[in-house]
């Protein structure tokens, strides 16, 4: 049920390895439009950050991607590339690529220590089906205590199904979970004011455990950590997979442009790639971090200080087109 929104880099990458063409064309969805609410204070009208590829001058937002196609189609690519060797067990090698997710065995096998802070909210992932067209809307609430993402999907309905996020804290994603489908609609329709129109459950529903982590090295000699082993982020903005491409992209880049007398597992090298990952991946954990926080404070005098902040940004083109740039290549 999970699907990706991929900014312009992974997708950038993905065309390079010649994945990118290879999925279906209903596994990966341009978003066109964004639409961004936050909480509305008693007497208030609702007030929305509005994002357009067209202001934007770029082809697309952002890609909704199904998740479990990328996996397939990566591996299919992987039992194909004539240079690659799928091996069953450990094997020396100068260079060891730990990219095993945020609890990586082979990380602590390292002694790499990480510092981690549970958010103690899950986030719930469904896929949907809309009576309305979604035309490649994202749409995203932000407001106390949770976070809904829906995003414009094809699959399995062409032009009307969405991948949902639902951030909230861990007992009520508990609740959500087990609420029958019609339950679970109910509340859908209640959080989203019938927005994106009358929304239905298409398919099971999952719910991960949301944190911020971050190994304190993610590199040594022989080693390098990349994607979720080496950081993870609240998913609210959609670039923890972005983030962790971009780590692959990087240190393929650093391997490429070594000198030819060092070794692929030279720490010196290895140390160009954490440098060169070092502050992109620190921004977006603040930024993630951040508006978590900012969002989580129940007092109306924060839901008023947000109210004014969403219409003062809108309003503010330079920046929202800076937020945008940010945001399309992490
Ligand atoms: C609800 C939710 C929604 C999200 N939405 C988005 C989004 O829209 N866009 C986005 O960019 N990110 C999103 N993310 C974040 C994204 O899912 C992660 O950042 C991304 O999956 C990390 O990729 P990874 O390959 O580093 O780790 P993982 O996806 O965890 O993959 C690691 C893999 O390694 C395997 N593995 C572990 N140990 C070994 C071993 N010893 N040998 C072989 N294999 C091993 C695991 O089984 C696993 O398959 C979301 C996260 C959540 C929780």
């Amino acid at each position: 049920m999970r699907t990706y929104a991929l900014n312009a880099g992974s997708v950038a990458l993905l065309q390079d390895l010649r994945v990118w063409d290879a999925l279906p064309p209903d596994a990966r969805t341009a978003v066109w439009d964004m639409r961004v609410q936050g909480d509305v204070p008693a007497g208030r009208r609702p007030a929305a950050l509005h994002f357009s590829a067209y202001e934007q001058s770029v082809q697309a937002l952002a890609w909704i991607v199904d998740a479990a196609e990328l996996d397939a189609v990566l591996a299919s690519a992987v039992r194909f590339a004539p240079h690659i060797t799928v091996v069953a067990e450990a094997v020396q090698a100068p260079l060891t690529v730990v990219a095993e997710g945020k609890d990586a065995a082979s990380r602590a096998a390292l002694g790499v220590k990480v510092d981690t802070q549970a958010y103690g909210h899950s986030g719930v992932a469904a896929r949907l089906r809309s009576d309305q067209p979604h035309a490649g809307l994202a749409r995203q609430w932000f407001r106390s205590p949770d976070i809904l993402a829906l995003l414009p999907f094809d699959r399995p309905s062409p032009g009307h199904s969405y991948g949902l996020v639902w951030s909230v804290p861990q007992d009520r994603a508990q609740a959500l979970l087990a609420m029958a489908p019609a339950e679970f609609e109910q509340a859908l329709a209640q959080a989203t004011g019938g927005e994106a129109g009358s929304l239905a459950l298409d398919g099971p529903r999952a719910a991960w455990p949301l944190r911020l982590s971050r190994a304190q090295a993610v590199s040594g000699p022989g080693w390098v950590l990349v994607g979720d082993a080496a950081h993870v982020v609240h998913p609210l903005a959609g670039q923890g997979l972005n983030l962790g491409l971009a780590d692959v992209q990087a240190l393929a880049g650093v391997i490429a442009q070594r000198e030819p007398w060092r070794g692929l597992g030279d720490e010196k090298l290895l140390r160009r790639y954490a440098r060169r990952r070092h502050l992109p991946t620190l921004a977006m954990a603040g930024v993630t971090d951040a508006l978590w926080h900012l969002f989580a404070q129940e007092s109306p005098l924060w839901r008023e200080a947000r109210h004014r902040g969403l219409q003062w940004v809108d309003r503010l083109g330079p920046l929202k087109k800076a937020l945008t740039a940010r945001a399309l290549n992490s």
